[in-house]
């Protein structure tokens, strides 16, 4: 504990600064009551406003003379926040161009946690056989423990919905019991006997163990092809931080969050981990924030936001597909979830290991000039072999009029499939078609008060915006020249790709996979199930099939449009483009049987595209690293956005204009823009946009908010910094 964190301020003349969780840049003073001992990172409530609030103990001074303070009230007597989560607030707040209270928010939104007077509902079996045992009851009373449980956990578990496991109650196959506290999360066995590890993935586990030894930060780049068993690996280094007893934090993309990757950490570790997501109920996520403040829950398991959880032991984070997107929140606070993890080790002084087996440049970078250490799998296990890659010019193989599979995909889906083996095929575009025109006038269906084309849905008849949400029943005639019957849909989507591969493989069980056919977890697990099982022949998938899932049979992946991603001026399109891809073609042949994946593309000479198929990654990030310095971009220079929005045009443009007029003179500084945003309007708001690119020794956070300071917005006129965009 530094100085500060232990100062304890009882003297009537001290004040207390308080930070509060709302949209504030700093803390307030208070006067401190006679009598009340205060620390940093205590929880107190004091008045704001009108309102008493709850906020935390981010400093002390001592009161000016004359000067009239409101007092704090009151002190909660629960465990306060650890001065490395101070920091970690701190530094979030000041690197993103984020206000200090809005960060404190994301740490505390769940503080009722700290309430003991919490009363939850738990339910246990009763040993009575219930009246009716339909399917879903029975998988309850099978998979629903361990007991006792809360009903949204047993029926996670089980895979059916809450109203199941309280009509159990009344079935009498169930109890319910009111309890005053949480059940503790079972705690996970280190030394549980793990899976027999190649000398490869051994070398590469103990290597991470030993990092963590060292009692220090240190990061560590896990590099392994696709099914070279990563997860296998830094369960070592979990087992290891265990063992030390310190709390461990496995961050993965959301969507990879599935009750198949929480088992097997629950059969490497004799415990299911807690998992942490934005669709978990309050209850639950209560119980995760309160378990982990007490340093009593070990393992969590959970998307990009549980880094604010306030573990006060923790001893490993890792991220998982460290160079996937989702990791960047690009609302309310904007963060990228990979990056602040290594300042959250930093601050605590521990390690982290990032995980993929396609690095972000950024990373890769990282590992090459020393600051990661670099640990590669250069192969999967056992029999298992990595995928060829072929690619299918389209100039050549041109698909039937209105169709989008070409002859090689047709040719090579009958050949797997005719050996009772899966194909995948891969087409991130949701519904039947992307455009609706008009054959008679040349309208196309546009989203209301947004720069976006409606895409049709056949499943559902209806037009949707996928930006919006917003949707309509599929119109009968154009709505500008009012024909009948003269809409078309233009392109593909996965409903149409699967409509094709349907009428081409008759006999075929085809089923899509999309946020539209699995959108909730039990949906997805359902689907995940079938597919594992072999009940679904070809699948056609979005981004949704791209992650963490390891299907058996599966031996072939078609990339319907391999272009789709490469369009536009983004400098990063051809490395997201190559980790998808690779990703994609990477569900192939992860067990005995050797898989192979074809991808369809106008642009076969596209560097991102020959690497593919050439297997050759060092290639491509050579040339892309090669550009990146040319251009002076991450991860050479440093770079940030300037987003401005509000609902007039006019005033949006002189609102960046002002803004780029107020810009602070400073060296290896350059500024690009104002443009239009790349969704000029969104909502009925419109958007402008500007670029900060700047050397690699400007500290940039800390210029953007100089500048950020001297422009003052209307309230319905807004500027947001976006440090490090995704895409530029
Ligand atoms: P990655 O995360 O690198 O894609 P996983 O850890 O998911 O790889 O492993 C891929 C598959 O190979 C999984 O089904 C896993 O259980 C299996 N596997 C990994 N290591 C071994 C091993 N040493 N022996 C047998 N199977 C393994």
């Amino acid at each position: 504990m530094s100085s500060i964190a232990c100062y304890h301020a009882t003297n009537v003349n001290q004040t207390a600064q308080i930070l509060f969780p709302v949209n504030v840049p700093t803390a307030f003073d208070y006067a401190v009551p006679a009598g009340l001992d205060l620390a940093r990172g205590d929880f107190v409530f004091a008045p704001i406003g009108k309102q008493m609030k709850l906020g935390v103990v981010w400093g002390f001074g001592t009161a000016e003379p004359g000067r009239e303070l409101k007092s704090i009230v009151d002190r909660k007597a629960t465990r306060p926040l650890s001065p490395d989560m101070l920091d970690f607030i701190d530094w979030t707040a000041r690197y993103n161009g984020a206000s200090l209270g809005n960060v404190l928010r994301m740490v505390i939104r769940n503080y009722k946690a700290l309430d003991p007077s919490a009363i939850v509902t738990l339910y246990r079996p009763s040993g009575n056989s219930p009246k009716n045992l339909t399917p879903s009851r029975a998988a309850v009373l099978r998979e629903g423990g361990p007991w006792p449980a809360r009903a949204s956990e047993a029926a996670a578990r089980a895979g059916v919905s809450t109203g199941v496991v309280k009509g159990l109650v009344k079935a009498g196959g169930l109890v319910a019991e009111s309890g005053p506290v949480d059940p503790p999360f079972p705690e996970p066995d280190a030394d549980l006997l793990g899976r027999e590890l190649t000398i490869g993935q051994k070398e590469a586990g103990e290597d991470l163990a030993a990092q963590i030894r060292t009692g220090r930060f240190n990061v560590s780049l896990l590099d392994g092809v696709t099914g070279s068993g990563k997860t296998e690996v830094y369960f070592e280094a979990v087992a290891e931080a265990l063992r030390r007893g310190k709390q461990c934090l496995i961050l993965v993309p959301e969507i990879a969050l599935t009750q198949a990757g929480l088992r097997r950490f629950a059969e490497r570790f004799g415990a299911e981990p807690a998992s942490w997501h934005s669709q978990m109920g309050e209850a639950a996520r209560r119980r995760v924030w309160r378990e982990v403040a007490q340093g009593r829950c070990k393992l969590v398991v959970g998307a990009r936001s549980a880094l604010y959880l306030p573990f006060p032991k923790l001893g490993l984070i890792v991220v998982d597909e460290e160079h996937d997107t989702s990791y960047k929140q690009e609302e309310g606070v904007i963060y990228n979830a990979r990056d602040m993890a290594v300042v959250r080790a930093h601050l605590s002084g521990h390690s982290v290991i990032l995980a993929s087996a396609t690095p972000s440049l950024e990373s890769l970078h990282n590992a090459r000039n020393g600051k990661f250490a670099h640990i590669i799998l250069p192969e999967r296990p056992g029999a298992a072999v990595l995928p060829e890659i072929g690619l299918v010019d389209l100039k050549e193989h041109v698909p039937e009029k209105g169709k989008f599979l070409s002859q090689p995909l047709l040719d090579a889906i009958d050949v797997v499939t005719a050996r009772g083996e899966q194909a995948l095929l891969y087409l991130n575009r949701r519904g039947y078609a992307p455009l609706i025109i008009c054959r008679s006038c040349g309208e196309k269906l546009k989203s209301p008060d947004t720069d976006s084309w409606l895409v049709q849905h056949k499943r559902t008849g209806r037009a949707m915006c996928h930006l919006t949400g917003f949707s309509m029943p599929m119109p009968r005639e154009c709505p500008k020249c009012h024909t009948e019957d003269s809409l078309t849909s233009v392109g593909p989507g996965v409903e149409r790709v699967a409509e094709e591969a349907q009428e081409a493989f008759p006999n075929a069980r085809v089923e899509i996979l999309s946020s539209d056919t699995a959108g909730n977890p039990a949906e997805l697990a359902e689907r995940m199930r079938r597919m594992e099982q072999g009940e679904i022949d070809i699948l056609v998938g979005t981004q949704m099939v791209v992650k963490g899932h390891n299907f058996p049979k599966l031996t072939f992946v078609g990339v319907v449009d391999g272009d789709l991603g490469l369009a536009g001026g983004d400098p990063r399109a051809g490395e997201r483009t190559y980790q998808t891809l690779v990703q994609v073609a990477g569900r192939a042949g992860r067990a005995d049987k050797p898989g192979h994946a074809l991808i369809q593309t106008h642009q076969p000479e596209h560097e991102a595209l020959v690497a593919l198929a050439a297997g050759d990654r060092e290639m491509f990030i050579g040339v892309e690293l090669a550009m990146r310095e040319m251009l002076g971009l991450p991860p050479y220079g440093k770079l940030a956005a300037v987003i401005f929005w509000g609902p007039e045009a006019a005033k949006v443009d002189a609102l960046a204009k002002k803004f780029l007029a107020a810009a602070p003179r400073a060296d290896g500084i350059e500024i690009l823009g104002p443009s239009e945003a790349p969704i000029g309007r969104l909502r009925g708001m419109f958007r402008r946009r500007l670029f900060v690119q700047a050397e690699a020794s400007v500290n940039l956070s800390k210029y953007m908010a100089t500048w950020r300071s001297k422009i003052r917005t209307a309230s319905k006129y807004k500027i947001q910094i976006d440090i490090d965009p995704q895409s530029f």
